[in-house]
């Protein structure tokens, strides 16, 4: 069976998220898309960041229509860290050792997210233990894929020049690596954004599902007025008692470490 894990903050999970798991589901032939929000993502350590609680529950509002995929647990707070943050590597073992042998496993990310990657907590293993999907955007060629690249398995500069000139799509087979790109599907659209829409009080329904424009609506997340922010240091105290969160004045929680 083939099955994915796509990473990530989903703060909150939108249609750009969902557009890119659908079209990687049919061309891989994807049975199970699990989504994995990071509990303590690592390149997030310095900015506030909504409770797991709730980000876990709009992916579950987000996928609950789509047979294919499934909000992830992995790493939740119950499941503490091992190195102080949600390092996909470690997550990615752990899911491992649950499948059969015969199941295809791989690792879904956005071009941006992909370009950072030889800054990931062992970046060699992660590509050896899943084929990576690459989701393409235009403006982005086959050599910044490939500069992109841990140093031990990036090719020779000339060959990173040479590939410059091709767009990011099609595939790149290296002894360790197998990278998948995705081209003609990412969306314009991007968490950041709708965390402003939402503080002005602007419709969100463009950007998210229903389901999860109404739980944003009704939880007051993303808001700044005075009373949504004490609502959302309440709901930040409890979900983050015992977590070692600190609760911001701003009502947003800040990671302790
Ligand atoms: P933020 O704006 O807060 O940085 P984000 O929209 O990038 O958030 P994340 O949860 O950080 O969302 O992203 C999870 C994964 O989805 C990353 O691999 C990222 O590159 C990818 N991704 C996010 N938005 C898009 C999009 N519109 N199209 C394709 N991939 C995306």
């Amino acid at each position: 069976m083939n099955v994915a894990l796509f990473g990530g903050t989903f703060d909150p999970v939108h249609l750009g998220h969902l557009a890119v798991a659908r079209a990687a589901a049919q061309r891989f032939e994807l049975k199970r898309v699990y989504f994995v929000p990071a509990y303590i993502p690592p390149h997030k350590l310095r900015q506030p960041i909504t409770p797991f609680g709730h980000r876990y529950a709009m992916l579950a509002l987000a996928t609950a229509e789509e047979p294919h995929f499934l909000p992830s647990l992995l790493e939740s707070p119950e499941r503490r860290p091992e190195h102080g943050a949600n390092y996909s590597i470690d997550t990615l073992r752990h899911f491992k050792r649950a499948l059969g042998r015969s199941d295809r496993v791989f690792f879904l990310i956005g071009i941006d997210a992909f370009l950072e990657i030889a800054t990931w907590r062992e970046p060699e293993a992660l590509l050896q233990e899943a084929e990576l999907i690459v989701v393409s955007r235009p403006g982005f060629s086959l050599g910044d894929v490939g500069k992109a690249l841990p140093p031990p398995l990036r090719p020779p500069e000339e060959v990173t020049k040479a590939m410059g000139q091709q767009p990011a799509a099609g595939e790149i087979v290296l002894p360790g690596a197998t990278i998948h790109l995705l081209e003609g599907v990412a969306e314009s659209i991007s968490a950041t954004q709708i965390r402003q829409a939402a503080e002005k009080g602007r419709s969100l329904l463009k950007l998210v599902g229903a389901p999860v424009a109404g739980y944003i609506r009704k939880q007051g997340l993303y808001r700044s007025e005075p009373s949504a922010r004490r609502n959302r240091a309440r709901l930040a105290m409890s979900a983050g008692a015992g977590s070692g969160l600190k609760v911001l004045p701003g009502g947003k929680p800040l990671r302790g470490k």
